[in-house]
């Protein structure tokens, strides 16, 4: 097993044509998927292979970006048919998008495989998808260190005996307010997160979009606001990018205590507040670790010392 391997995140998830219509202008069949706004976040502080599946319609030179940034694409599989699609449009103070059409196409049949070189990962992100092959992915993976799940209402309503499986079988489970509310039958957040838990993972991130995050490790809570800015043009891939950042440095530091988690929150933050000032992947493709440090210095001086 390979030193790099253990400091590697494996991430599967969804590679899309999303079209996208916020208060600030619409773009149609842009690149995005859960997958693919993950890996831009999280190769900038680790090394992260992406496995996923796109149709025959998808040019793989959408991808070279990532292929810059050292993220190993020999997960992605080119299958009969058209790839993954998405429409959203986001409305108001944008916190929550609106699905107004999916097509899964070659992710609904998708069983993933991975190559036998990344399964000694020591890190997996199993981004949003169906928790059926969220688990399969887990079957393919040896000892790693950290397993991280993310999912959405979608999985939540009507899917839920195979999240509640899948759930026994991670480590830790991002999602956002609404989501913990949904999966936990209760309104309280705090009391949500904890029973989530009770599900199974130990590590529970709840977002909250504008308004920040809660951290439930073990019996600590912590709690981080968001990144104080009125640059929000699109917040797709908010969610992603913020996981992204999140494992890229639990990967690199190694770290996951609750201290770990949350300077690993911090990162997250950071990352997804680039992320929305711009439309897609426009401003995620082209953020650097000194843009991240940069802006987790002003964070910290927005929100810490009181
Ligand atoms: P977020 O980071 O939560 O804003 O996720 C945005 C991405 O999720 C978009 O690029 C979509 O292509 C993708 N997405 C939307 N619905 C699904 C779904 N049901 N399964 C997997 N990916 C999805």
């Amino acid at each position: 097993m390979g030193a790099s391997g253990r400091k590697a995140i494996v991430v599967v998830g969804s590679i899309a044509f999303d079209s996208i219509e916020t208060p600030h202008g619409r773009q149609a069949d842009i690149l995005g998927g859960s997958a693919v706004y993950f890996s831009a976040a999280a190769s900038l502080a680790a090394p992260v292979r992406l496995v996923g599946v796109v149709g025959e319609d998808f040019p793989k030179s959408r991808l070279a970006f990532l292929a810059r940034r050292g993220v190993d694409l020999g997960g992605l599989v080119v299958e009969k048919g058209r790839t993954f699609r998405w429409k959203g449009r986001y409305e108001g103070a944008m916190n929550e998008a609106k699905t107004l059409d999916v097509a899964l196409n070659v992710f609904g049949t998708f069983r993933p495989c991975l190559p036998g070189s990344f399964r000694d990962s020591g890190y997996v992100f199993l981004a949003n998808g169906s928790p059926v092959l969220q688990r399969e992915v887990l079957r393919q993976v040896r000892a790693p260190k950290l397993i991280i799940a993310d999912t959405m209402n979608l999985w939540i309503e009507h899917h839920r005996p195979a999240l509640r499986a899948l759930l026994r079988e991670v480590d830790g489970l991002v999602l956002n307010d609404g989501e913990a509310r949904m999966l936990a039958g209760t309104a309280n957040l705090v009391a949500a997160g904890r029973r989530v838990q009770k599900m199974g993972p130990r590590v529970v991130v709840v977002k909250k979009g504008e308004h920040g995050c809660l951290l439930f490790h073990g019996r600590a809570v912590g709690a981080l606001p968001s990144f104080p800015t009125e640059r929000v043009v699109d917040p797709t891939g908010a969610g992603d990018s913020f996981a992204g950042g999140m494992m890229g440095h639990l990967a690199r530091t190694g770290d996951l205590s609750f201290a770990g988690f949350r300077k690993a929150l911090v990162a997250a933050t950071v990352t997804a507040s680039f992320t929305v000032e711009g439309f897609g992947l426009s401003r995620l493709a082209r953020l650097t670790r000194a843009d991240i440090a940069r802006r987790a210095g002003d964070f910290r001086r927005a929100v810490g010392g009181w």
